[in-house]
């Protein structure tokens, strides 16, 4: 009798990638990298593990992600994470290496996993994977609207539609500080209309008040009328001025709201996230912003810098079929029957492979109803069917998968025909 053995899931919140869907994910990573390459960008790994203080320092000890979704892992005297984003992680490593001294601006992207203990649900997981950039070391509003319209890039380049560009200013730390007295004396007296999270983040972080879901608390936040003349000083409505003026001078949509906040404090200035209604309750593809402070926050110069992260699995949610991301991944599915046909098909490998023609076949015995569904379901470009009378006749039976149609074609010309027809 089999004894009972322990079997083990993936944790909750995470998920294996198969290799199906990891083809999907390598083409929307290759055509991000052809976007970040056109803007300049250089790639950049830092690792998942790091001190969490780093993140306490960063995204502030108040923050959702600082207080609650933390993944620690204690060991001797040292507390490490895994990192819940990478801004400060890059942030580090640029301080750490000097690049400041060496480089002075760079322009740096990642793509790679993210770990915030979250409730689970559609779009929301504990592991997720974040594609995102950092431009470190400016502080000129060119490098904002920028960033912005590469966003803009990646989503059409993913051919991903109906995305909505909201933008918003939170000021220089002081224009922050100012809001931050504005916002509780406009809220004060509406405390009892506001949810129970908002009551205590009037005192804690009364910023998160502004994108609260809570349908009272929207209306609370759409009576505030904020104008950014009442908070914004003038070098930073300036600055303002000149990303908008841009993002219109590159035909990017956008719509400019004060209630766009962002859930961590190292944001300055310029901010914004990019939503799609398709999503459902989880509806940021992706978000970023100015953080001109962070980097004097972990001990480096007075810089400027700038960044955003799309989510993967949200792009993925959000592309459609005709983006190119879920093209077939085969060129030739080879289909045998016999011994002789199988010895001649395994040679017809090798030659399209030296042909560089990607190409596989079936090593499970298979009959030709169930060749053809692995063909099929392996999504190649094209079946070659090798049989008895294929081979009397030296020719090779070649199937166009997408299109249906099936045509004879002598050994000889195989390899050429095939490569005149991908
Ligand atoms: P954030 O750093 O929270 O601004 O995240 C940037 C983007 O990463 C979001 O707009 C989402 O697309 C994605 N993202 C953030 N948190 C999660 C999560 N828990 N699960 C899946 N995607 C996420």
């Amino acid at each position: 009798m089999k004894e009972n053995i322990e079997t083990f899931k993936a944790p909750t919140g995470t998920k294996d990638i198969l290799p199906a869907e990891a083809a999907v994910w390598l083409s929307v990573e290759e055509k991000c990298r052809d976007i970040f390459d056109l803007y300049g960008y250089k790639p950049i790994r830092t690792p998942i593990l790091e001190h969490s203080g780093l993140f306490n320092r960063s995204l502030g000890e108040e923050t959702e992600i600082v207080k609650k979704q933390m993944f620690l892992i204690p060991r001797q005297t040292e507390i490490f994470c895994l990192r819940p984003e990478a801004t400060a992680a890059v942030v580090r490593a640029y301080l750490e290496n000097n690049l400041d001294k060496t480089d002075g601006f760079m322009k740096l992207y990642y793509m790679g996993p993210m770990f915030r203990a979250e409730r689970p649900q559609k779009g929301r997981l504990r592991q997720f994977h974040h594609i995102g950039i950092e431009a470190i070391g400016s502080s000129n509003p060119y490098v904002d609207s920028e960033i912005i319209a590469l966003a803009r890039g990646i989503l059409e380049e993913l051919k991903i539609s109906g995305y909505q560009i909201k933008i918003n200013s939170l000021g220089c730390p002081e224009d922050k500080q100012t809001l931050n007295r504005l916002l509780r004396e406009k809220l004060k007296d509406k405390l009892e209309k506001l949810c129970e999270d908002c009551n205590d983040r009037f005192n804690r972080n009364v910023f998160r008040i502004l994108d609260c879901k809570n349908d009272g608390c929207k209306q609370v936040v759409s009576e505030l009328d904020l104008q950014y003349n009442e908070y914004l000083c003038q070098p930073c409505l300036q600055h303002f001025t000149i990303v908008k003026n841009n993002l219109d001078a590159l035909k990017v949509d956008y719509h400019s709201s004060t209630s766009l906040v962002r859930g961590l404090d190292y944001y300055t200035k310029t901010v914004f996230e990019i939503s799609h209604p398709g999503l459902g309750a989880q509806d940021a593809l992706g978000a970023g912003g100015r953080y001109d402070t962070l980097i004097t926050n972990l001990g480096g110069p007075h810089l400027g810098a700038m960044g955003f992260a799309f989510g993967l699995e949200r792009l993925l949610l959000a592309a459609p079929q005709e983006s190119g991301v879920f093209a077939e991944n085969l060129s030739v599915f080879v289909i045998t029957l016999g011994e002789q046909a199988q010895k001649k098909g395994f040679l017809l490998l090798q030659e399209l492979r030296q042909a560089r023609i990607s190409c596989d076949m079936d090593y499970e015995d298979k009959s030709l109803k169930a060749q053809m569904r692995k063909a099929h379901d392996s999504k190649a470009r094209f079946a070659a069917i090798l049989g008895e009378n294929e081979l009397a006749k030296q020719v090779i039976a070649l199937k166009d998968m997408r299109a249906g149609s099936q045509h004879e074609i002598a050994f000889t010309t195989i390899v050429n025909e095939i490569k005149e027809r991908l």
